[in-house]
């Protein structure tokens, strides 16, 4: 008889319609030493119609082996997954989640930590982050940029290839992984430029590591071509060569949906009509510039067939396209942003520049169509699109808008304000570790070990307390650029982050960051050879 037995949970894969109660995951089976064991994750009620819990490979449970102890156990909490909660004691070896044992069954272990009354998540999968390094250590690098992820809850982050110079060759590429090594606190994985589209430069970096690669449809802001090299694609034709090059590294190709000529049109009579105030801004980049840019990157994507996830989706109607590619087969996914889920039009009004993001904040409609869009699956994936410039830079555009940078600091703020609608109980909880930590894992194909509380994945795990409080004021975050925070100061919100664990080593606690720089590591696709390991129609 094998030391150690493993049971395997079935998945189910199947949509419900509106108002029902999920059918509960259930797990039984004969094990390896001949015991029938079972058990069920609790119910989920759902108000729309949800995909159902699909994960892309098994949850194992292991049966506890007093012989061989584990470094830490965090007992007396409730994991809360993506499909359903449960009381589960968490017994982690070598960073790694070890085993998921029922409560008071694990082996013996160096170190313990009640978790009674806490809620455990899976550390968030920031798949959208710009670090700012090298060229503007000012505005954020990967210490202060990691250091607000972990106090945020944050434990992977997917670096875009903004920066001077563009993340567009393989030697970039070495560069900033050897700087995220020398910083961080958190893992952190890589997105490539396509830049000068050659084949072998694009497989080179896909080889060394690369999660995705990242195309923007709108041209290069003025002053910052060398940051855009490579990534800013304005022509079709260079889009649809992208997407042939990045297809053929089984890579996912994440796409900034917007139309520069369009653009160009709409601000020049914006300039030309004088205006230069906070909603000219927002005017000169419509629903339109970005529903275009969806159209013409399906259309191409129809016969190109590559994997394509549209970043930072803020329109009603850009989703429309989105669902009618989507209803055609394409493999065709989207991430929002919690600037679009809980700002719009009316914040620009009041904080101006610094809430200056491209595509710009929208209406109360267009944010209703993406929590739809959340709850039905057309979005999958929620990212800060964390974007920092300082405060004294965005003071200059209450003056002139066109002369500011677009992005808001959000890594610290993603969690709370999704953790705070959940224990308000306007979303689940199960729903937004799907949005935020599982779906992004599994379409970047690092499932493996990030996104899941499972076991064999690395013990990356956010204890919150639900009974409490946080107010969100500037003594909280970490960020370099934690002063051009204003859209959501002062909001109170439900639940507290407790501490927060990157590979069993506690990271932040009580709103400190207790982890050094350099310890974070440099997270790669689970399957480097190729394809990605990314289901189609996976875990949402
Ligand atoms: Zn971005």
């Amino acid at each position: 008889m094998p030391s150690t037995c493993l049971w395997t949970a079935p998945t189910s894969c199947a949509t419900v319609a509106s108002s029902t109660s999920t059918p509960t995951p259930s797990w039984s089976m004969r094990s390896a030493c001949g015991l029938t064991i079972g058990g069920r994750w609790s119910s989920v009620t759902r108000s729309s119609a949800t995909p159902t819990p699909c994960t892309p490979s098994p949850i194992r449970f292991g049966r506890p082996d007093v012989e061989a102890p584990i470094d830490l156990a965090i007992t007396g909490g409730t994991v809360v997954r993506g499909d359903g909660r449960r009381a589960l004691d968490i017994g982690v070896r070598d960073g790694v989640i070890a085993i998921l044992a029922e409560p008071g069954r694990l082996p013996s272990a160096r170190t313990s930590v009640d978790a009674s009354g806490l809620l455990i998540v899976p550390g968030i999968v920031d798949s959208h982050f710009h670090c700012r390094a090298p060229d503007h250590p000012e505005r954020e690098d990967f210490d202060s940029g990691t250091a607000a992820a972990a106090a945020g809850g944050v434990t992977t982050i997917f670096e875009m290839p903004i920066s001077d110079p563009a993340c567009g060759t393989p030697d970039v590429l070495a560069d900033r992984m050897a700087l995220a090594r020398s910083q961080a606190r958190v893992d952190v994985g890589f997105f490539a430029a396509p830049g000068d589209l050659d084949a072998p430069l694009l497989q080179e970096m896909a080889a060394a590591g690369a999660v995705a690669f990242k195309v923007m449809m709108h041209g290069f802001p003025p002053g910052r071509e060398a940051s855009f090299k490579g990534l800013a694609m304005t022509e079709d034709r260079d889009v649809y060569r992208a997407l042939e090059l990045v297809r053929d590294t089984g890579r996912l190709l994440a796409v900034h949906t917007e139309d520069q000529g369009l653009i160009d049109l709409f601000e020049a009579r914006e300039r030309a009509a004088g205006h230069g105030g906070p909603r000219a801004h927002a005017r000169s980049r419509p629903p339109l510039a970005e529903a275009i840019a969806v159209a013409r990157l399906g259309a191409m994507n129809e016969e190109v067939g590559a994997r394509v996830h549209l970043v930072h989706v803020s329109s009603a109607r850009a989703v429309e396209y989105i669902r009618w590619f989507q209803a055609r087969g394409q493999a065709m996914t989207a991430e929002t942003t919690p600037a679009y889920l809980f700002g719009s039009e009316v914040d620009i009004d009041t904080y101006g520049p610094f809430v200056k993001i491209n595509p710009p904040m929208r209406t109360r409609e267009d944010q209703t169509a993406l929590w739809q869009a959340l709850r039905d699956g057309a979005v999958r994936t929620i990212a800060s699109d964390h974007a920092p410039f300082r405060a004294v830079e965005k003071e200059a555009g209450w003056s002139d808008i066109w002369e500011v940078g677009s992005g808001i600091p959000g890594v610290e703020i993603t969690g709370r304000l999704l953790w705070d609608e959940a224990l308000r109980g306007n979303v689940d909880l199960e729903q937004v570790v799907r949005w935020t930590s599982e779906a992004p894992a599994s379409l970047y194909g690092v499932e493996r070990r990030k996104g899941y509380v499972r076991e064999g994945a690395d013990a990356d795990l956010v204890l919150l307390d639900p009974t409490a409080e946080t107010v969100l004021t500037p003594e909280l975050f970490h960020s370099r650029s934690a002063d051009a925070i204003r859209h959501v100061l002062g909001r109170r919100c439900r639940g507290e982050i407790v501490s927060v664990w990157s590979r069993g080593e506690r990271v932040a606690a009580g709103g400190r960051v207790l982890a050094d720089p350099g310890r974070g590591r440099v997270v790669t696709p689970d399957d480097t050879s190729g394809a990605s390991s990314a289901p189609l129609g996976g875990t949402r």
